[in-house]
Formats: structure tokens, C-alpha cells, sequence
């Protein structure tokens, strides 16, 4: 439906943290560690800000936390709150200047926010504020929300947040803060996760449980759909806001986005990719010698195909772990060769054996095609494909960077077409029904377009919302 949209905006995969402390110690060491254990979200830039009542504090850069921050940094960073944001995009819009936290100072004080997603009526926005002479420092989404917030913040800031949320469309995982306190926003269909964590005297909210775990933070519940979270001296309150009819929360956490000892809206991340495993294994049996996976997202997945095949699984692909992640390399050929980089068979293992090679997903095609072509070099005599999710035929508006429809290769070819173009000897994917069986929640849990093109926001219908007229009031 969305084939003849251009894709080539800008697109967030980030990780968001916040920490309010009630005593008055400094947080920006425990955002940072909260941000390590989010790095796998985003490994472009990273950015803390923290508020000691009076002042906010920030610093950001582009690479990786363990690279940016250092004692200095930190003896500067002072405040008993503090968000933190790690971000991975697209080519193009790579630079500092759209590192966040985003601060802006008004005429109450300042506010920093943090977002995970991507909103799809953005520009629309953003063309009405221009038109208002209102003028923008980065080419982030991220920017419109808070000037829409600190517009707003005249009836106080929760109120300012509902009123951006019944504006903004798309998806997005928010922490705000103020002088005197963190606020956590989940978006109305819950695309992106956020959960909360209590701390002895403090809480944490974060996109993924892993971050709570490191900082000895007891796991609260996750943000609902459509909820704003206040967290202040007083300790935690909540509101929703109205208008929250479905739930549409992204399934590709599950498949590859979150890390495995992440428990996202209930379900363990880890258990749920074993499950696929699982139910792979009973959808797509073969004889087979070993199963192997491609390291790491996919192990879980082995695991549980390995479990129901009877089939020995084995290491049989070794990974660079300092090479970059292949999506994203901008041309054709650096990707094949990062991939190459990254990942080397172990031809003790493969030799002279037939292979079930497990992945979580096909996108473009080059991983898998490049690993298949290596197994065999290595000495594979068979290599059967087994993918833990569905075709991905469509492309993501809710902030997972999938590229341009026409690269996706389930857009325009069969399962058998995508069998021969990656030179495997067989080829099965996990059905849609058998993945959202695999975490144990239903069908009106999720998000599933990119696999079924059942988008829950209509990317067109939103590009022109009537809306805006409200924004002058
Ligand atoms: P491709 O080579 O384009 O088919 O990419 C497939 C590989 O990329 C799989 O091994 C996945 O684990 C990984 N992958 C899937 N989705 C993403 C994503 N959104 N960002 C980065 N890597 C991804
Ligand atoms: Fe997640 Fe796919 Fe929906 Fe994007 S389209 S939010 S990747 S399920």
C-alpha cells in the first residue's frame, strides 16, 4: 500500500533510560551504565543529560558510551535526575547535532526529552511550527515533540505531554525531564517498549528490562499504552490519555531488536525466540546432520529447533565481535564484505556435514546469501535455511530501520525464488501465527506489518491530519 513512499528519511533505533534519585546524589553514572546495557539499540551516539533543581547538565557524541564518557564528563553531569539515549540511524543524518537528549530552555525552565521511534507526521508538524517562526536546531522528530511540550506548558507538563500526544502520530518511547522530575511516555499502540524499575530510593525507566538488571533495580511492570508515568518526590504517578482502543506493540523486539534477558511486556525475550526455535523445527523439519546459528540473535532460536529435531546443534559460524552491524552499511558491497569480516565458518565443524542454518530474519537477502556460500566453501555438503520469522515483505514507518520496499527481497520473491537467489538446498520461515504463538500473547497484542503490511497507523491518512489547526490555540 505504502510501495511509492520514499524511505529514505531519516529512521531512529535507539534506546532511552531515566533515573530519578530522591536523595540528592548524582545519577549520570548509573544512566551510563543503564545506557551500556542498552548499547545493542543504538551504537551511532550517545548523549546523557542530567537536572540538579536548578540547571540541566548534557553531554553528547557520536560512538559508543564506553568511548564518550569520561571523569571529567562526569564530574559535570550533576543532578539527582537523569535521561539518557542511545541512537542508530540511517545514512545521511548522521552527526552530533542530532545526538539527544534534546534540552530546551523556556520560559518555565528547561526541559531534555529522549525518544525511541519515529513519529510519521513529523514534517507535517514541523512545516506548521516553521510556519509560526518557530526555528530548529536538528532534522530529528524528536525536535517537534519538544517544542510541542514546552508550547504546551502553560496548563503544567503533563498536560502539555497529552496534548503533544493527541498531535504527534507514530511511535515513540519517551523520557522527560524537568527540574524536579522524570515523566515516561509509551506511545498509544505501545510500539515501543518502556518499562519501570524501583531502585531503594529512586526509580528507573527504561526501553528494556537488561537496563534494570545492571543497575540492581527491581522490575516494576512496563509503561502501558497511551500512559504518562510521573516519578517525583512524592514518588510515582500515572494518567492515561484517552482514545486507546488497540494495541500494537512490535513484534521484531522479539525476533531481533531486544536483548535475550529482556522481559518485555511479560514475555522473556529469550523464551520467546527458543519458542520459535521450537515451532520452526515443527513447521520446517529436514534431515539434517547440525544446526548451527548465526550468531547471536539466533542462538536461542538453534536451541529450541535443536530441542525438537533431536538434531546436535553446534557452533559452527564464529563472529568478530568489533565489526559493526552489516544492516547498515550504505552499498551493497561493504555489506558483503562486513559480513565476511563478521563471520567465519568454523570449517572443522561444517565439513562434510548437511547444515540447518538458523537466522532470525531475511531482509535484504546478503547475510544469508554470503553465510550459505561460505558454509558450503567451508565443506558443507547441504545448507537448509531455517528463518525464526516470517517473509519480511514490507517496510517499518515505527522506527526499526528496514530498508526501501524494493530491497526487501520477500517483497518481490517467492519463498522457492529466495531459496535459489541465497543458494540454499532448502528454505522455511516461521508462519506469522506460529511467531505470535511463540510469545505466548495474541494476535491484537502486536504489530506484524512488516510481515503482514497490516499497518496499525495509516502512513498517508496521517501525513494529512486536520489536527494542526489546533496547534495556534
Ligand atoms: P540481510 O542481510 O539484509 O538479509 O539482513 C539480515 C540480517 O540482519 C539477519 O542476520 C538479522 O539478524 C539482521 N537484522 C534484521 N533486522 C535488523 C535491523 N533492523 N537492524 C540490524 N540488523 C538486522
Ligand atoms: Fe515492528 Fe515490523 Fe511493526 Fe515495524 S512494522 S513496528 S518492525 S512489527
Amino acid at each position: 500500500m505504502f510501495d511509492g513512499i520514499s524511505l529514505d528519511k531519516l529512521k531512529e533505533e535507539c534506546g532511552v533510560i531515566g533515573i530519578y534519585h530522591q536523595k540528592n546524589i548524582d545519577v549520570s553514572k548509573m544512566v551510563y551504565y543503564g545506557l551500556y546495557a542498552l548499547q545493542h539499540r543504538g551504537q551511532e551516539s550517545a548523549g546523557i543529560a542530567t537536572n540538579d533543581g536548578i540547571r540541566t547538565h548534557q553531554h553528547k557524541a557520536m560512538g559508543r558510551v564506553a568511548e564518550i564518557f569520561t571523569d571529567e564528563i562526569f564530574r559535570k553531569l550533576v543532578g539527582n535526575v537523569g535521561i539518557g539515549h542511545v541512537r542508530y540511524s540511517t545514512t545521511g543524518e548522521s552527526y552530533v547535532g542530532n545526538a539527544q537528549p534534546l534540552t530546551v530552555f523556556y520560559r518555565r525552565g528547561s526541559i531534555a526529552v529522549a525518544h525511541n521511534g519515529n513519529l510519521i507526521n513529523a514534517d507535517l508538524i514541523r512545516n506548521k511550527l516553521e510556519d509560526d517562526g518557530v526555528v530548529f536546531q536538528t532534522t530529528i522528530d524528536t525536535e517537534v515533540i519538544v517544542n510541542l511540550i514546552a508550547r504546551y506548558s502553560g496548563d503544567g507538563i503533563e498536560n502539555a505531554i497529552k496534548r503533544t500526544m493527541g498531535l504527534v502520530k507514530g511511535s515513540y518511547a519517551l523520557v522527560v525531564m524537568t527540574e524536579n522530575q522524570l515523566i515516561g511516555v509509551r506511545d498509544p499502540l505501545g510500539l515501543r517498549p518502556l518499562c519501570l524499575g524501583k531502585l531503594e530510593d529512586g526509580y528507573v525507566l527504561a526501553s528494556e528490562s537488561c537496563a534494570l538488571d545492571i543497575l540492581g533495580a527491581e522490575f516494576v511492570r512496563d509503561i502501558e499504552p497511551g500512559e504518562i508515568v510521573t516519578i517525583n518526590q512524592n514518588g510515582v504517578s500515572s494518567k492515561k490519555v484517552n482514545g486507546v482502543s488497540k494495541r500494537a506493540s512490535c513484534i521484531f523486539e522479539y525476533v531481533y531488536f531486544a536483548r535475550p534477558d529482556s522481559i518485555i511486556d511479560g514475555v522473556s525475550v529469550y523464551e520467546a525466540r527458543k519458542n520459535a526455535g521450537k515451532l520452526l523445527g515443527k513447521e520446517h523439519p529436514v534431515d539434517a546432520d547440525l544446526v548451527i546459528a548465526v550468531p547471536d540473535t539466533s542462538i536461542p532460536a538453534a536451541i529450541g529447533y535443536a530441542q525438537v529435531s533431536g538434531i546436535p546443534s553446534e557452533e559452527g559460524l564464529i563472529k568478530n565481535r568489533y565489526v559493526g552491524r552489516t544492516f547498515i552499511q550504505p552499498d551493497q558491497s561493504s555489506r558483503e564484505m562486513a559480513v565476511r569480516l563478521k563471520l567465519n565458518p568454523l570449517k572443522s565443524v561444517v565439513t562434510g556435514k548437511r547444515i540447518i542454518l538458523i537466522d532470525d530474519s531475511i531482509v535484504r537477502g546478503t547475510t544469508s546469501k554470503k553465510i550459505v556460500t561460505n558454509l558450503k566453501e567451508a565443506g558443507a555438503t547441504e545448507v537448509h535455511m531455517r528463518v525464526s520469522s516470517p517473509p519480511v515483505a514490507h517496510s517499518c514507518y515505527y522506527g526499526i530501520d528496514t530498508p526501501n520496499r524494493k530491497s526487501l527481497i520477500a517483497s518481490s520473491q517467492s519463498v522457492e525464488d529466495i531459496c535459489r537467489e541465497i543458494g540454499a538446498d532448502s528454505l522455511g520461515y516461521l508462519s506469522t501465527d506460529r511467531l505470535v504463538e511463540s510469545t505466548g500473547l495474541g494476535n491484537e497484542h502486536f504489530c506484524l506489518a512488516c510481515f503482514n503490511g497490516d499497518y496499525p497507523i495509516d502512513v498517508e491518512k496521517s501525513k494529512c491530519s486536520r489536527s494542526f489547526n489546533r496547534l495556534k490555540t
